[in-house]
């Protein structure tokens, strides 16, 4: 079981990193305080908590990463999230992005398709706080029509392209972040789903996400 605690020096450390956001170019006051006010260490190794406050993004087994701290808050404040928003995250990972949605007043339903990363997420205490987060195990490429429709969607891993169940999921008026593949980046979108169920578009940055992939996986290649 992990141990971990926030110290002043971590606190000190958040703060810094929170204001080079800010510098680069992140303007959601509300995006920026739920970031400060979660320990991004407690999502990383133990030996990494010095790491855990530098903007970059860091390795959580898998094959897979912790996102940049600037590329949360990046589809965070694309993202709008209002409180009691239901939000469906595809990409769980080390679980932060889902904890800065919840500290939003988000409703969480977030899918990982690496069985051990789901699992490390059941015995990480820190999650204890978030009740308002559902974990599955599962493809996101389905996301979870028993649940839906979503007020927002996003996506944290690099999409082949927009998946056509994730449009169905959202709500008219709902909008989905998600990074799509051109080549070697990929392109940030904002689509926001019309009454008559076609996408409007918006483009973004580019960034480089680790792929989204299909089917799920016991990391034992089932
Ligand atoms: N939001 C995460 C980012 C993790 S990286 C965080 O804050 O830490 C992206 C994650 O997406 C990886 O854990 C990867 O296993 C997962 N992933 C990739 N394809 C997926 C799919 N089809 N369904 C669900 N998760 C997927």
């Amino acid at each position: 079981m992990k141990k971990y605690e926030d110290e002043y020096r971590h606190k000190g450390l958040r703060r810094k990193l929170i204001a080079s956001l800010q510098k680069k170019g992140i303007s959601d006051q509300k995006v920026l305080d739920a970031m400060n006010n979660i320990p991004r260490h407690f999502f990383m190794d133990l030996a990494f908590d010095q790491i855990a406050y530098e903007d970059r993004a860091f390795p959580i087994g898998e094959q897979q990463t912790i996102s940049q701290p600037y590329t949360v808050a990046y589809q965070t404040q694309l993202l709008e999230v209002k409180p009691f928003d239901k939000v469906l995250e595809i990409g769980t990972g080390s679980a932060y992005q889902s904890v800065v949605l919840a500290e939003l007043g988000a409703q969480v339903y977030t899918i990982e398709r690496q069985k051990k990363l789901f699992d490390s997420n059941k015995n990480f205490s820190y999650l204890k706080k978030y009740p308002g987060i559902k974990f599955f195990y599962g493809d996101g490429f389905e996301g979870l029509p028993t649940y839906a429709p979503f007020d927002k969607i996003i996506v944290t891993a690099a999409a082949p392209q927009i998946p056509p169940k994730l449009v169905e999921q959202l709500r008219t008026g709902g909008k989905m972040v998600i990074p799509v593949d051109e080549s070697n980046t990929q392109r940030m979108l904002r689509l926001t789903k019309k009454a008559d169920g076609t996408l409007a578009e918006e483009k973004f940055d580019s960034f480089s996400f680790v792929p989204m992939l299909g089917g799920k996986t016991n990391g034992n290649g089932q």
